[in-house]
């Protein structure tokens, strides 16, 4: 099954990717966690997108096909797949259409989660995460998973992005760039509009619900 999830920076994307990855076996592709890591290696694309990154602007769509059509032919025999953060504009959904018939998979469902603005500041302004194995937390939600994280707490960072000034930055390019995807897909039989409001596990129970229809 091929999933795509997206939202406002901060909806919690994320966080219910490794929902899906750790209860239903799939494997998350994010756009965001693969261009981090292109800068953590110091990569010819990774020293080009650090500073747009960290401006809360988006990396080129060329750029972002190019990665994911490697990322997608090291990942082949995977068939459950969440792509995360991408596509994020109308020349992405193009494109991702081609990447799609190019590597032989469909297009199952699309979760569109939706946060208000004023609970996306409250989120991201405590958001930290683990460098190492990419999990989110939150500073308002020390519980027992946090204690127990498998890494350790010498890994856990606070994204550069992750600032009052660039949230809201990124949160206008989603108006603008992103949220017309809603429009594009809400006639896709796979169309799915999450209340990214409430808490985790409520959000996970709306997620469930709708793997199970
Ligand atoms: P994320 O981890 O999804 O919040 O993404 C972090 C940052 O990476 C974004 O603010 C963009 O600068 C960049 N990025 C991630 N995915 C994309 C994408 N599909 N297109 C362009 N830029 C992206």
């Amino acid at each position: 099954m091929i999933i795509i999830l997206f939202g406002p920076p901060g909806a919690g994307k994320g966080t219910q990717s490794h929902f899906l990855v750790n209860k239903f076996n799939f494997i998350q592709v994010s756009t965001g966690d693969l261009l981090r890591k292109e800068i953590e290696n110091k990569t010819k694309n990774g020293l080009k997108i650090a500073s747009i990154i960290n401006n809360g602007e988006f990396a080129s769509n060329e750029l972002i096909y190019e990665i994911l059509d490697v990322h997608l032919n090291k990942i082949k025999n995977h068939k459950n797949i969440i792509f995360d953060g991408y596509p994020r504009n109308l020349k992405q959904a193009n494109e991702f259409e081609i990447l799609l018939s190019k590597h032989n998979l469909n297009l199952d469902k699309i979760f569109f989660l939706n946060v208000e603005r004023k609970v996306i500041k409250n989120r991201i302004s405590g958001r930290f995460i683990c460098s190492k194995c990419n999990k989110i937390y939150n500073i308002n939600i020390i519980d027992d998973d946090y204690k127990n994280h498998k890494c350790g707490v010498s890994f856990f960072i606070k994204r550069k992005d992750d600032n009052e000034e660039t949230i809201l930055k990124r949160f206008d390019l989603y108006m603008d760039d992103t949220a017309p995807l809603i429009n594009h897909y809400k006639a896709h039989h796979g169309f799915c509009e999450i209340d990214g409001n409430k808490d985790i596990p409520l959000i996970n129970e709306q997620i469930r619900g709708f793997l199970n229809a």
